[in-house]
């Protein structure tokens, strides 16, 4: 006998600020919602240490507890969680189809927040070391800085925009790009120039992370003439782009030419009753309180899109 097809009205992907929020808020809506947390349960903002940026939580929230009251949020309206990740899906045929290692389902309302990760430099120490004086985001992290002295990998605005934030709390940056000229634009290159506390390193990259319980030195090569060596460092930061998650749709949805996700100001995407909102959609802010509201506005646009259909 076949087993009946189960279609429901809101499957979210992903379980960052902006999966939860649209669960909170399709929940509300009495939608139901299915979750699916995918392998990096909170996304991003469960391995920063403390955030201190998220309205309403003046001593700070640890990343990893606000990511558990995110959930415990959502589920107290009814969101159901499934802990297991899509790697692939069906947009073309209605309902939408999200395919998993072991499960179909069908959906439809699809509600995309599987985020971005940053690029990493893969190089030994890195992972080791992640959290414990390595870290992909300045305003998380600056402020265990204080006083001390910072490198950063990268040449584009965000390793000049961030690096120029560490200035208020290290004693220096260093900024270490690979060529010797700067793909940031002309304001950020010439704010960098001019603050006192930072100082370049051209043609260089870092090779390897040193340290045993955290950060303490870092070797830097100079690709044109070879020489490696190995500098004292208190952390090293790396700002070397970010990719977003959305390998799945290629081919569905319409993505931008770095892959992130395609959507107006109210989530829709180019198909309709596919939303995505957080970082799979948005290259420039990548903050919890953005990604959120973008969760909300999705669930808020899928309630009315699924009324219409009745
Ligand atoms: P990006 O523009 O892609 O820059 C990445 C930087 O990392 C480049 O300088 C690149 O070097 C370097 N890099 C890449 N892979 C590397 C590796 N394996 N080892 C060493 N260095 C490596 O990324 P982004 O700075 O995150 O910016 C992303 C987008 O957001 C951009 O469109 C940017 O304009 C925008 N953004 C805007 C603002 C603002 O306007 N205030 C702030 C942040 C971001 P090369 O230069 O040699 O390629």
């Amino acid at each position: 006998m076949n087993q009946e097809k189960i279609v429901e009205d809101v499957i979210i992907l992903g379980t960052g600020p902006a999966g939860w929020s649209a669960a909170l808020y399709a929940a509300r809506a009495g939608l139901n919602p299915l979750v699916l947390t995918g392998t990096e349960i909170g996304g991003q903002v469960a391995l920063t240490h403390i955030v201190e940026n998220y309205p309403g939580f003046p001593d700070g929230v640890g990343g990893t507890e606000l990511a558990e009251l995110f959930q415990k949020n959502a589920e107290r309206f009814g969101a159901r969680v499934e802990y297991d990740s899509a790697d692939q899906v069906n947009l073309k045929d209605r309902p939408f189809m999200v395919k998993t290692y072991s499960k179909e389902y069908f959906t439809k309302v699809l509600i995309v927040a599987t985020g971005a990760s940053p690029n990493k430099l893969n190089i030994p120490g890195e992972k080791e070391l992640t959290g414990r004086g390595v870290s992909y985001c300045a305003t998380c992290d600056g402020w265990f800085f204080k006083d001390k002295d910072v490198y950063v990998v990268g040449g584009g605005d965000s390793a000049l925009e961030e690096g120029i934030f560490l200035t208020r709390y290290a004693k220096s940056v260093t900024i270490i790009h690979r060529r010797n000229q700067l793909r940031a634009g002309a304001i950020l290159q010439e704010r960098a120039q001019k603050n006192e506390k930072i100082k370049f390193i051209w043609n260089s990259i870092v090779t390897q992370i040193v340290g045993k319980d955290a950060v303490e030195a870092v070797v830097v090569k100079n690709v044109v003439d070879e020489q490696s060596e190995e500098l004292p460092a208190d952390g090293i930061f790396i700002f070397i782009g970010h990719s977003p998650n959305t390998g799945m749709f290629k081919d569905q949805l319409e993505l931008d030419d770095k892959r992130y996700i395609v959507a107006d100001w109210h989530m829709h995407t180019n198909i309709p009753g596919v939303f995505a909102a957080g970082e799979a959609r948005d290259p420039h802010y990548r903050q919890v309180v953005t990604s959120a509201g973008m969760g909300a506005v999705a669930a808020i646009e899928a309630t009315r899109y699924l009324e219409n259909l009745e």
